[in-house]
């Protein structure tokens, strides 16, 4: 039988545990909005929401669409500075005009909630940062909590984002799996895909892997979210179910967690 892995039962474990530290803390977690993006205000609104269960005050810094470079790094300094926050997390995309880049080497490593400073990123490739962006590692606390092994099989990461493919293939690494990732360029992707034990998609195509690239027993963790009409749906096709022997649903997996990983990264600055 197919084996559902519902993100709700590993976010309420890893809230849990959570709550219990966080207690009289006093923790103040900043998000910095730049412009309209909706999707970016949707999840602050759902963050915001976390937090409030986990005793974490937010402070939503909203800045137009029009605001300059020296704008936003104005409101990133400020928070840099502020000694009543302990977690910045900058949404992304920010508008096109301004550098995202260099916003991220401003934001200083301790507060920097989704490891969007080069510092560390790069401790996430050396293996010494345990704190990788938070998506991969909801990825990996899934596959954790279904005991999933990793060690020795063949995973297939698709897409290579700085923020999602890379750092997930980092981490599988770390895990012992045999990573390879593709993109956008990668050519016999379906022969690829049918190698893989476990596959992590995070390409944002909606339902771009199908069944036939697949083998029978397949571990799917979808991290894809994508509208189609009035529905979301992941990276993976529903109809993969069919041969997988586990996976991850779109909406209530991957996502779930992402959001309480953005409240675990809190936990560095607790002493
Ligand atoms: P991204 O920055 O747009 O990167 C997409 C990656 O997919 C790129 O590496 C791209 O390749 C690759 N790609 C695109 N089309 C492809 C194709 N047809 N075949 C193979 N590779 C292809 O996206 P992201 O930020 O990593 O996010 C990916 C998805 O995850 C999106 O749906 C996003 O909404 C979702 N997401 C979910 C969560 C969560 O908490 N569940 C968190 C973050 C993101 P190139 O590099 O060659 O262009």
């Amino acid at each position: 039988m197919v084996l559902i892995m519902q993100g709700k039962p590993v976010a309420e474990k890893i809230k849990a545990g959570l709550q219990k530290k966080f207690q009289g803390k006093n923790l103040q977690l900043a998000i910095l909005l730049v412009g309209n993006d909706e999707a970016s205000h949707v999840y602050a609104n759902r963050l915001a929401k976390t937090a409030k269960n986990l005793d974490v005050a937010t402070q939503k810094v909203e800045l137009p669409f029009t605001a300059t470079q020296q704008d936003v790094e104005a409101a990133l300094e400020k928070l840099n500075a502020d000694p009543a926050v302990q977690g910045i997390l900058p949404m992304m995309p920010l508008p096109i005009h301004l550098n995202a880049q260099k916003l991220c080497q401003k934001l200083v490593p301790e507060k920097d909630m989704d490891c969007l400073n080069p510092l560390n990123a790069g401790g996430v490739f050396l293996g010494t940062n345990p704190w990788a962006p938070c998506t991969p590692r909801a990825c990996l606390a899934i596959l954790d909590y279904y005991h999933i092994d990793l060690a020795g099989k063949n995973v297939v990461v698709l897409g290579r984002s700085n923020v999602v493919g890379k750092p997930v293939a980092m981490l599988l690494l770390q895990k012992n799996a045999t990573v390879t990732i593709c993109h956008s360029k990668t050519q016999n992707l379906p022969a690829i895909l049918r190698q893989a034990d476990i596959i992590v998609a995070a390409i944002g195509r909606a339902e771009f892997v199908e069944p036939s690239m697949v083998k029978e027993g397949v571990v799917i963790v979808d991290v894809g979210i994508n509208a189609r009409g009035d529905k979301l749906v992941g990276d993976v096709a529903a109809t993969v179910a069919g041969k997988a022997a586990a996976f991850t649903p779109v909406p209530g997996g991957v996502g779930v967690v992402s959001n309480v990983m953005v409240m675990e990264a809190l936990s560095r600055c607790i002493k």
